[in-house]
């Protein structure tokens, strides 16, 4: 199939500023050189903590953020290079699901006027056809035609996150970038949202990239997962290897019910504008070395690059480098 999304060594620097005159003392490293594909059709979860970069790196395939390097290909197009006249026309494509559906909906709005705003700043369609497409919408996502004219307070949350999908449809996208979309829902209204999701990528052929915290939601509906840590990426492959045999320490920490320790965001995290607390201060060579049961001498030494271990398992660990078995060590990860 062929590639509708090429991400290259996206990083985002967020300045520091302190003192009284506000001089930049140094920088957050959000996103430290991202980089993946996504298929058309296919689902890409990508997974890490609070601070990993992933709703940086979401936000920068649309340039919502200006990633500070790197390359994001649409279609073959270079996103970063679009004036912000071709990028708004661009996000007619790819248009965007957030967590909090609440936030992101107008509460002095109707729910018609919210689903036609995409439209309309799109140009696309009369009145009358917007008028008619929200409602058709409504009902493609298990609403009813009769919610067009109630506010955003009038619906539950689940209901909200239906309109917060069908806002992102109205401009038939190709690619949908949802940023933690079910993790403010109550546990039992997760997966109909997900299953929604499930069926409105077959009944409209999209392509999506799921962002989430936790593994357990983007495990059924990911054809392919990304684990990012400290805004790298630690570990990408098949959505059934990642689960069955995970390779990276930090992959199999997080599928062990057990909590690793985590001394990083107890120190040094700076709260940035927007959502992304990040450390300011990360640690030399592999990022997860200060919490990795597995750590060499090499580990802090030495970033380990994403390399492909197996066919279409990518992993960034020393464990499988020629550093790391040349250092003698020959552990095993966790079975
Ligand atoms: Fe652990 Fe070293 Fe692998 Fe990092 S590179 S995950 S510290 S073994
Ligand atoms: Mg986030």
């Amino acid at each position: 199939t062929e590639t509708l999304l090429k991400v290259e060594n996206l990083k985002k620097h967020f300045p520091i500023r302190g003192g009284i005159l506000g001089k930049e003392v140094g920088s957050v490293k959000a996103v430290e050189g991202v980089s993946f594909e996504v298929k058309k059709g296919e689902t890409l979860g990508i997974v890490g903590e609070s601070g990993c970069g992933k709703s940086t790196t979401g936000r920068m395939l649309l340039r919502l953020i200006e990633p500070t390097e790197g390359k994001v290909y649409f279609e073959g197009q270079d996103v970063t290079k679009l004036s912000t006249g071709d990028m708004r026309k661009l996000r007619r494509d790819m248009q965007m699901v957030f967590q909090d559906p609440f936030a992101s909906l107008n509460p002095r709005h109707t729910v018609e006027k919210i689903l036609e705003e995409p439209m309309k700043v799109h140009g696309i369609g009369t009145p009358k056809e917007r008028k008619q497409k929200v409602r058709e919408l409504l009902e493609i996502v298990g609403l009813s035609s009769y919610h067009a004219k109630r506010y955003p307070h009038q619906f539950s949350g689940g209901q909200r996150q239906r309109i917060g999908i069908a806002r992102a449809l109205m401009t038939q996208p190709k690619l949908i970038i949802a940023d933690e979309p079910v993790s403010a829902l109550d546990v039992s209204i997760q997966s109909q949202v997900l299953n929604l999701m499930q069926d409105l990528q077959k009944e409209f052929q999209l392509t999506y990239i799921v962002i989430a915290h936790d593994l357990g939601v983007v495990r059924h509906i990911s054809d392919r997962v990304g684990v990012m840590y400290l805004g790298r990426m630690a570990e990408l492959t098949d959505s059934e290897k990642l689960y069955d045999k995970p390779l990276h320490p930090y992959t199999q920490a997080l599928l062990s019910a057990v909590p690793i320790p985590d001394p990083l965001y107890e120190k040094d995290a700076v709260v940035l504008e927007g959502d992304i607390p990040s450390p300011s201060n990360p640690p030399s060579g592999c990022a997860f070395h200060t919490r990795c049961p597995f750590k060499m001498d090499v580990c802090s030494q030495k970033v380990p690059e994403l390399r492909e271990h197996e066919p279409g398992h990518y992993v960034a660990c020393h464990l499988y480098t020629e550093e790391g078995s040349a250092a003698g060590q020959n552990k095993q990860p966790l079975e």
